[in-house]
């Protein structure tokens, strides 16, 4: 078999998974399992109820610009890694490199965040031809999707203890991962503004990548170009309208963090409890139930 068969039994070998979860049938081996990915986490943590009517209710919501603006871009950085080509950089002076990174860039209402975009992968590249490290330049993993089931024991929290252990299933799509001496850097790209407090919530992302990562079947390893041995040692995120780039060695508190946030999601499941978290600055600015949702609607009346 070759490894697209591979990935292909490993997928179909694992037990279906959804958000419409019924811990009440998980001894019935064919109901699906629990379902979380990065997205549906972060809103969990946001505001309960709003996991709700987006993930088990699947109320439909209106797209943001945010959302536009998020999708374009992203799908500009994946086509900006599949045709750059080093073999030409690699004859380029600094001044070309530049031009031939914007070139790259299709001209669109987001132009000049693509600008900035153009400007600092010339720069990356500059100085991983100076240092010798042109074969680091390109992600190893470009936009990879990744599967995984972990357990989590029944015991796994004292403040949200479950009536049993659970397999879960998590899965997700990696906007980039980069390698560096051998070990892997995942590295998430955001087109929003930045500010320092999301510090906290972005290493919680990187975390749920590295726990993807560190639990997917061989066959997932292997189709994203990834072996068991390679360890997830650092992680970054990088802000294009804001000029904002970090990296940082993993943190096991983050990691810790995630484990808990799961057990709080599948206790919510399991005692069917989703209620709202209300912030009127936030709530209506960026929620887009505030038109639906009993708090907001109550709140107005203050
Ligand atoms: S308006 Fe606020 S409280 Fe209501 S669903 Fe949205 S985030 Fe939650």
């Amino acid at each position: 078999m070759n490894i697209e068969e591979r990935y292909k039994a490993r997928i179909d070998s694992m037990r279906e998974f959804t958000y419409q979860w019924n811990p009440e049938t998980y001894e019935d081996s064919n109901k699906p399992i629990l379902k979380i990915t990065k997205s549906s986490l972060g809103t969990f943590n946001w505001c309960k109820i709003k996991y709700l009517y987006n993930y088990i209710q699947r109320l439909p919501q209106d797209q943001t610009e945010a959302m536009r603006k998020g999708t374009v871009l992203h799908n500009h950085r994946e086509d900006f890694f599949k045709d750059f080509d080093i073999k030409k950089a690699s004859t380029m002076n600094n001044s070309e490199i530049i031009e031939y990174c914007t070139s790259l860039m299709p001209v669109d209402e987001y132009f000049d965040i693509s600008l900035n975009v153009a400007a600092f992968e010339a720069q990356r590249f500059t100085e991983a031809q100076s240092e010798d490290k042109i074969d680091e330049y390109l992600p190893i993993v470009n936009e990879g999707k990744f599967d995984a089931e972990i357990i989590f024991r029944a015991d796994s929290s004292k403040k949200y203890p479950l009536s049993r252990d659970y397999v879960i299933h998590i899965q997700g799509i990696i906007d980039r991962i980069f390698i560096e001496d051998g070990n892997l850097i995942p590295f998430e790209f955001k087109t929003g503004g930045w500010k320092d407090y999301k510090t906290t919530s972005m290493r919680q992302e990187m975390a749920f990548y590295q726990l993807l990562i560190e639990n997917a079947p061989d066959e997932v390893l292997e189709k994203n170009g990834l072996t068991r041995d390679m360890k997830v040692t650092h992680w970054g995120w990088y802000y294009p309208a804001a000029n904002y780039v970090f990296v940082e060695k993993i943190t096991k508190r983050a990691m810790t963090s995630v484990m808990a946030r799961i057990v709080r999601l599948i206790y919510a499941y399991e005692k069917n409890n989703f209620t709202e978290k209300f912030y009127a600055p936030m709530c209506s600015q960026w929620c887009s139930y505030y038109g639906i949702c009993p708090a907001a609607q109550d709140s107005s009346w203050l």
